[in-house]
Parts: C-alpha cells; sequence; structure tokens
C-alpha cells in the first residue's frame, strides 16, 4: 500500500497528531524522543460522494478509500551523523512514497522546543538539512557499489551517472526534489528528498483564523502544499459525534478537519484518484493512479477483472447526481461503453464488464 511518512523535530506534535490519525492511544509525551517505535496508520479519506451514492442505490454501507502514514521519531540537528535517534529511523522512511513533515508553530512555555525557541523557518531548515545529509550517506555507499558493478560489466553505467548527478545536486545543499533530473534509475535507493513532500504545520488556533500568517507559513515551503492544523484540537475533534465536531471546528473558522486536509491532499501528493462503484450492498471508492486505464482501474477490484476485462459502463459522478439513476442516466444518454484504452477519470461510476 502507498504510505507517507511523518517526520519533525522531537516535541512538534508529531505523536499528537498520529494519535488523531489512528485514533489509537501511541505514547505523546513532553520530552524529546518520546516516539520511539515506529507506527503505521490508516485513515479514510472523506469523500461526500459516497453518501450520496448510497442514498442513491440504497446501499447497505459505505466504503471510503484510505492512506496510510507511517510515524518515526524526532529528528535532530545531527541525526544523520549518529546523535539522538535520528538516522536509525530514516530507514523506516526510506519506503514512504511521500513524506510529510510536521513543523511546530503553536507557542506553549510548558512544552519544550529542542532548540529553545519556536521558529518554523529554522525548524525546516534543520529537518531538510538532515536528509539532505541522509541520502548523501547513502549515495556515498551505493556509488562506491555502483562502480565496482559497472566495472564487472553487471550494471548499467547510467545508474552510476544518475548517482553523481544526485550527489552534485545534495552537494549544493538542495533536496533532490528541486532538480529536473529523472532519478528513476537509482529509485531503489529509496532517496528522501527525491520524495514529494507536504508540510503540516501545527499551529495554535489563534493562527488558524489569521489569513496572513497562514500566507506567510505557506510562502515558506511553495510550490510544495502546506497544511494548517492544531494538533491537540485534532485529538479532541476525534472523540466528539460528528455535528459536534463540525460544531467546534465551524467555531474555529474551519470547514475541514486538518485530518481530511491531510488525507485529501496526501491522496493528491501521492498522485492517487478514485472511481467508485455502487451498489444495494455497498458504496465504495477505489484507489488507482492518476492516469490509469480501465483495465487496470477493473485490476484493483480483482486481477481476473483485469485479465478478463471487456468494458466499462461509466457514468459521471455529477451525470448520475443529476439523472438521479443509472437508468435515467442511460435514457439521458449520458452512461458511456468505453473499452480498454479508455482513460479514468476522478468520481467516474463504473460497472465492468469482463469475462471469467
Ligand atoms: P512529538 O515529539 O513530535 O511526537 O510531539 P508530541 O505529540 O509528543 O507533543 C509534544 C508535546 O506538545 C505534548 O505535551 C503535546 O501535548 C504538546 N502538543 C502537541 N500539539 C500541540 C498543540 O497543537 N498545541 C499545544 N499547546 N501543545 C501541543
Amino acid at each position: 500500500a502507498l504510505t507517507i511518512g511523518i517526520v519533525g523535530l522531537p516535541n512538534v506534535g508529531k505523536s499528537t497528531l498520529f494519535n488523531a490519525l489512528t485514533k489509537n492511544q501511541v505514547l505523546a509525551a513532553n520530552y524529546p524522543f518520546a516516539t520511539i517505535e515506529p507506527n503505521v496508520g490508516v485513515v479514510n479519506l472523506p469523500d461526500t460522494r459516497l453518501t450520496k451514492l448510497a442514498e442513491i442505490f440504497g446501499s447497505e454501507r459505505i466504503l471510503p478509500a484510505a492512506v496510510s502514514f507511517v510515524d518515526i521519531a524526532g529528528i535532530v540537528a545531527g541525526a544523520s551523523e549518529g546523535e539522538g535517534l535520528g538516522n536509525k529511523f530514516l530507514a523506516n522512511i526510506r519506503e514512504a512514497d511521500a513524506i510529510a513533515q510536521v513543523v511546530r508553530g503553536f507557542v506553549d512555555p510548558d512544552v519544550v522546543h529542542v532548540d529553545g525557541a519556536v521558529n518554523p523557518a529554522s525548524d525546516m531548515e534543520t529537518i531538510n538539512t538532515e536528509l539532505i545529509l541522509a541520502d548523501l550517506q547513502t549515495l556515498e555507499k551505493a556509488e562506491a557499489r555502483f562502480e565496482k558493478e559497472v566495472k564487472g560489466k553487471k550494471l548499467d553505467p547510467n545508474v552510476l551517472v544518475v548517482a553523481k548527478e544526485a550527489r552534485a545536486v545534495l552537494d549544493s545543499g538542495k533536496p533532490l526534489s528541486s532538480s529536473n533530473i529523472d532519478f528513476s534509475p537509482i529509485a531503489e535507493l529509496g532517496l528522501l528528498t527525491a520524495k514529494p513532500f507536504i508540510y503540516v504545520f501545527n499551529v495554535d488556533e489563534s493562527v488558524l483564523t489569521d489569513d496572513a500568517q497562514l500566507a506567510a507559513l505557506a510562502a515558506l515551503v511553495a510550490p510544495a502544499k502546506a497544511i494548517f492544523l492544531d494538533a491537540k484540537l485534532e485529538s479532541e475533534l476525534i472523540d466528539l459525534e460528528p455535528e459536534d465536531a463540525a460544531e467546534l471546528l465551524a467555531s474555529t473558522g474551519q470547514t475541514e478537519s486538518g485530518l481530511d486536509q491531510l488525507a485529501r491532499i496526501g491522496f493528491a501528493t501521492l498522485g492517487l484518484q478514485t472511481y467508485l462503484t455502487a451498489g444495494p450492498k455497498e458504496s465504495r471508492a477505489w484507489t488507482i493512479p492518476q492516469g490509469a486505464k480501465a483495465p487496470q482501474a477493473a485490476g484493483v477490484i480483482h486481477t481476473d477483472f483485469e485479465k478478463g476485462f471487456i468494458k466499462a459502463e461509466v457514468v459521471s459522478f455529477d451525470d448520475l447526481v443529476e439523472t438521479g439513476s443509472i437508468a435515467e442516466a442511460r435514457a439521458h444518454g449520458k452512461a458511456r461503453i468505453e473499452g480498454k484504452d479508455y482513460v479514468m477519470q476522478d468520481g467516474d461510476v463504473v460497472e465492468f464488464r469482463f469475462n471469467v
């Protein structure tokens, strides 16, 4: 499954956020290095279309798509050199498909900041420097191995070329994602700074309603996406009934919880989209890569569906809502029969025809 790794300095609220993500109680304690075991949490992708589909089809249940998050220990400056707990734990996010960096924006004299003061820009620089150094270490080791393998004619020399190009980018103090080089030949190394990044600012409620402050923080990370939330508030929201949660959220001037934002933006950052199926049993969202064709989409339901794919009947969600039923959508020419080259669109409501 596709996962997003969570990184950040100690005491920025990673565990608090992760608790909210999983509704589990992992250790959230007020001292550095409290988080030591990697944890995985799965979060539903909020999708109001499913509620509507369930209404139209009289579905018994709703099954949303999900995003996985891996929580790792905090990184401190020097982690890549073995100080603190960092480097060992960086290994846990090599496998992640994207990285969410939690940045502390909340001020609380009772919660120690590892560097003594709350400063988002300098915190991000610390983390990014550590990730760059960790990638440099990985590359140096790999290059020695690549050189031998190229000499022994066991490896495409282009792999070594790309590795050297990657090192030059990192040596200049920049993350790999800042360059246009195609790093896919060295994808196996799981280089951290080549992954897509999301920034999660854990801020006080007062900041959430201050557009000027939010814009200033967003500008720090653009073009990467920024999410703003109050981890403490998020952990309170998950314990409330939906109506009460919505009310509390509204009282802070927000329309969507931080966790919902995280799932939604994380999903898009991973290059994913969903299509929908619906019937009396269930209304369900299925996860596919953006650009996936119909047979690949069918294969997510069952591998036999991909092998035996014949065609798909597709109605866009909006057309379905407008016409009110599949039968009416057909009557109005809104139900399309698509073949194996059809590129799936987000929100397609689909029924596959296949041979078994
Ligand atoms: P981690 O080390 O990054 O995992 O940080 P934790 O989640 O353990 O949080 C460290 C401390 O900060 C805990 O005492 C939390 O209760 C507190 N904390 C986390 N988020 C917030 C927040 O949004 N506001 C305030 N005031 N405190 C927070």
